[in-house]
């Protein structure tokens, strides 16, 4: 058994004293750090992990699509489960697949280390077989994965949300929401849009958070907790302001697809979405065997995924719920496969086509120009130079 070792950096030692290189090292310990040290150490390889703090207990509330969840994951993680979650446009729509909120303590404590060697400390310089540390070490291994998660810059897009934990009984009539547009928050016409988030996190509480999708920049916490007191009291909720916050800000561009880094900073989060969490369980155990998670289908949906981000960027603001209503009305397998099929370039191609084709013709020509350039759009949409 092996566990924390803050003291030293040097890797394990073999039972004739020499160090033993681990077959791989994981730089970051956020899920998908984890999960891919852990599917590792599960395959029978050496790990090293490194991470400034690798005790750190993760608050985030962590949610994904019942169906992306990979069969090793320990069932008790599953906190709450919405078999059919609501989302509103401009109208409602009965989404016909399962989404569960995770248990974000046991989510950790299932990703266990114990068989690991793990090292605080920050990597500094990372290569395909060594990374150098902030404190001088250097660690070598036979694989060594960039899981850091995104570092935050002006330049990437971001989503940010402000939610509230409310007792369940506080909530009557609220149906957990996938997002819900409605324009019952306060918003001023023209100001960038969010929506309202509402899941379970057991029986007893709610979280209610509203979430701007991306932006560049963002909607702050103090304009998303305005908006949600609002929205609230608009629905009969007032908050005592004694409620659990949860803060949300993360970057949803600036994940590097390849075979070296994993997680957010690997590719594996949604740039139209900001879901990753999913994607990075699912995808562990192929990573973990050294497999090509990244063929050539996943690149194209990455670049599909990060022309949604575009469009989503450049739509104007009022705009965004009846965007999401074309969105909820196409067929679930199409609405599937944009959200979370990583590796389905058909798929993808045929949602985003049939998208586009059902969106009114304004959006479309706004959606064609973010995504095509400005001269292919023209001639999608048929108009003269
Ligand atoms: C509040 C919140 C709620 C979210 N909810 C969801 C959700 O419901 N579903 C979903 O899919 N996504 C959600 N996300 C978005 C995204 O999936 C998460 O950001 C997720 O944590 C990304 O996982 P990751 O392991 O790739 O990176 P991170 O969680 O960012 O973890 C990176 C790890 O690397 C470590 N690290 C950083 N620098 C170094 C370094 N130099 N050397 C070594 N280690 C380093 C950090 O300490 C951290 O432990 C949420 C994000 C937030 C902030």
């Amino acid at each position: 058994m092996r566990g924390s070792d803050h003291a030293s950096h040097r890797s394990p030692a073999n039972p004739n004293g020499r160090e033993v290189r681990p077959d791989l090292v994981v730089c970051g310990l956020g899920p998908a750090g984890r999960a891919l040290a852990h599917r590792a150490v599960a395959r029978g390889l050496t790990v090293t992990v490194l991470d400034p703090a690798p005790e750190r207990r993760w608050t985030a509330t962590y949610a994904a699509w019942a169906d992306e969840l990979p069969d090793w994951l320990a069932p008790e993680v599953v906190a709450a489960t919405v078999s059919q979650p609501l989302a509103w446009g401009t109208r409602a729509h009965r989404l016909d697949r399962p989404y569960v909120v995770l248990d974000t303590a046991r989510l950790q404590t299932s990703l266990h280390l114990s068989d690991a060697h793990v090292v605080a400390d920050r990597a500094v310089d990372i290569a395909p077989e060594r990374v150098t540390t902030a404190s001088g070490a250097t660690i070598t291994g036979g694989r060594v994965i960039d899981a850091r998660g995104l570092a935050r810059s002006p330049a990437r897009a971001e989503q940010t949300a402000y939610g509230v934990i409310v007792d369940a009984g506080r909530c009557a009539g609220l149906d957990p929401l996938f997002m819900d547009w409605r324009p019952d928050n306060g918003a001023a016409p023209g100001t960038p849009p969010s929506f309202l988030y509402a899941v379970p996190l057991d029986d007893e509480r709610m979280l209610l958070e509203e979430t701007c999708l991306a932006g560049r920049p963002a909607l702050t916490g103090a304009q998303l907790r305005a908006r949600l007191r609002h929205r609230l009291g608009a629905r009969g909720i007032r908050l005592t302001g004694d409620e659990p916050v949860e803060h949300v800000r993360f970057p949803v561009q600036g994940g590097r697809p390849g075979p070296r880094a994993f997680g957010a900073a690997g590719g594996f989060l949604h740039p139209a979405t900001g879901y990753s969490v999913g994607a990075a369980l699912a995808a562990a155990d192929a990573m973990a065997a050294g497999q090509n998670v990244w063929p050539a289908t996943a690149r194209g949906v990455h670049r599909l995924r990060s022309a949604g981000l575009r469009a989503l960027l450049a739509l104007p603001p009022e705009d965004l719920p009846l965007f999401f209503d074309t969105f909820l009305t196409l067929p679930p397998a199409a609405q599937r496969a944009y959200l979370s099929g990583r590796t389905d370039l058909a798929g993808t191609v045929t949602a985003m086509s049939s998208l586009f084709a059902a969106l009114p013709g304004r959006l479309r020509r706004r959606v064609a120009v973010a995504t095509l350039g400005f001269r292919f759009a023209r001639e999608v949409e048929g108009l003269r130079p």
